[in-house]
This record gives structure tokens, sequence and C-alpha cells, in this order.
């Protein structure tokens, strides 16, 4: 599904990424853990295509396309979906209302017709549901207000509408309590659990993937992937520390 290889990205003309290669298959969860600063954000930001994150080498294809020669919002209607450690807040635009349009943007650059408002809030009371979100908190300004928890459980709302093929998880586990932490962890394995579909989690802790069992875990340091394993690793990483396990 995913296939980066070689990837090199500066930040601020700073490189931070420095030949990074690493295959997602559908149907396959992969943690990407690493110390505080190792550009674990910025491989998700990269692949999302954020201004200000500039790729200067190696290629990235997702399913069968080059992910970089896509805009942003051509990635997403391909199927990417970028969960972020900072949800941003839109004063002035509710939760359903930005939810709607960007479902009906996908669909539109996919050539599927817009769902009408009776069919989107059905979708919308579902995934809701799934998250237990009460809809009413979703007819207020997107996350202005919201705690680190409900912006999260509102994030996954979001994914379970948007339907993507790949999910980009950046420290989606940062700010909840164990309450939050099991419904995230369930609502991800419910939208993306599937042999259709890959996630790549990004963690710093390894309590997620309690919830949501990686098969794959990977460390990143220096700006590649230095090590690869599987569940074990990240218990390993909680004990030992990052520095005796990258090293
Ligand atoms: P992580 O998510 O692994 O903690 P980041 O990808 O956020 O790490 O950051 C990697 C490095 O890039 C850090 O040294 C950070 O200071 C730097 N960096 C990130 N964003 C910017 C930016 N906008 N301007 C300058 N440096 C940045
Ligand atoms: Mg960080
Ligand atoms: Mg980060």
């Amino acid at each position: 599904m995913l296939t980066i290889d070689n990837l090199q990205a500066t930040v601020a003309d700073k490189p931070i990424l420095k030949g990074l290669s690493l295959q997602i298959n559908a149907g396959e969860v992969h943690a990407i853990m690493g110390p505080n600063g190792a550009g674990k954000s910025t491989l998700g930001y990269t692949l999302g295509g954020r201004p200000g994150y500039e790729v200067t080498g190696g290629t990235a294809t997702f399913n069968g396309e080059d992910l970089f020669g896509l805009e942003p919002h051509e990635r997403a209607a391909a199927g990417l979906f970028l969960g972020f450690q900072y949800p941003v807040e839109i004063p002035g635009v509710s939760f359903v209302q930005f939810l709607r349009e960007s479902l009906n943007a996908q669909r539109k650059s996919r050539g599927d017709a817009p769902l009408s408002g009776g069919e989107f809030l059905k979708l919308a009371r579902t995934q809701a549901a799934l998250l237990k979100m009460d809809m009413e908190m979703l007819k207020r300004p997107v996350n202005v207000g919201f705690s680190g928890g409900e912006k999260k459980r509102a994030e996954m709302v979001q994914m379970g509408i948007l339907d993507p093929k790949l999910a980009i998880l950046d420290e989606t586990d940062s700010g909840l309590d164990i309450d939050a932490l099991r419904i995230v962890g369930d609502g991800i394995n419910g939208i993306m659990r599937r042999p259709d579909k890959a996630v790549l989690l990004i963690t710093h802790y390894q309590r997620l993937l309690d919830y949501v069992k990686p098969d794959f875990v990977h460390v990143l340091a220096g700006g590649r992937i230095v090590r690869t394993g599987g569940p074990e690793l990240a218990l390993e990483l909680e004990e030992h520390g990052y520095e005796a396990v990258a090293a």
C-alpha cells in the first residue's frame, strides 16, 4: 500500500529525514516510535504534504501512485488520512459542516456524487456512536473548547466518516485518560483493522499499543528506521529506553 524508499526531507532547510525506508502492506498496523525530536511528526507531515516540509530525496508510492506528485487534497482523496498531534480549532465552522464538506470534497475528486444532508447525518450518527461522541458536541465549532480527549475522539469520528485506506496517526494517545484511550483504541480497530486498510501509529509511548496491537514496531532515530521488530520491541523500548535499544 505504501512504500517509502530512502526518503530525505528538510524542515526550514534543516535535514530531518535522512534515508528512511518503510513498507506497509494492506491489513497491517505499524508503529513508529522514537525519542523526542527524532522526526516522527516530520514523517507524517511530509507524507501528508504539509507546506514547509520539503522532500529532498527518495520516493513514496501509495497504491501505485507517486505520493509526492499529488497535492495534499489529492492524497486525501486517494485514501490517506492524517491524524494530528495537535488538532486545529476552527471557530465559526461546526464540526458536522466541516465533516460533510471534507467528505463531499473527497467524493467529488473521486467522481462520486455528494451525500445528501440526510445520508450524511445518518453516517455521522453511526460514526459518532462508535466513538461515544454526543452529536450535540459535533454541532459546535471544530475543536473549540474541546478537551484533549474530545479532540481525539472527534478526529476518529472524522476518520470513520472519510473511511481512508491508510491512516497515519501522530501521538493520538497524547492527553487521553484511560477511558478515552480505550474508546479511541476501539475506534481505530473498528474503523481500520481490515484486510484492505493499514495504519501507521506514531507514538512516543507503548500504552496505545496495548489497545491497537501493531504487527510491526519501528524505531526512528537520526532520521532513519534503525530497528524493526514485533510488538515486543515496544515493551523493550518502554523498559530500557530508546538509547539502549536504538544504539
Ligand atoms: P518528533 O515528532 O519525533 O518529536 P519532529 O518531527 O516534530 O520530531 O521534529 C524533528 C526535528 O525537526 C526537531 O529537531 C524539531 O526541532 C525540528 N522541527 C520540526 N518542525 C520545525 C519547524 N517548523 N522549524 C524548524 N525546525 C523544526
Ligand atoms: Mg515530539
Ligand atoms: Mg511529534
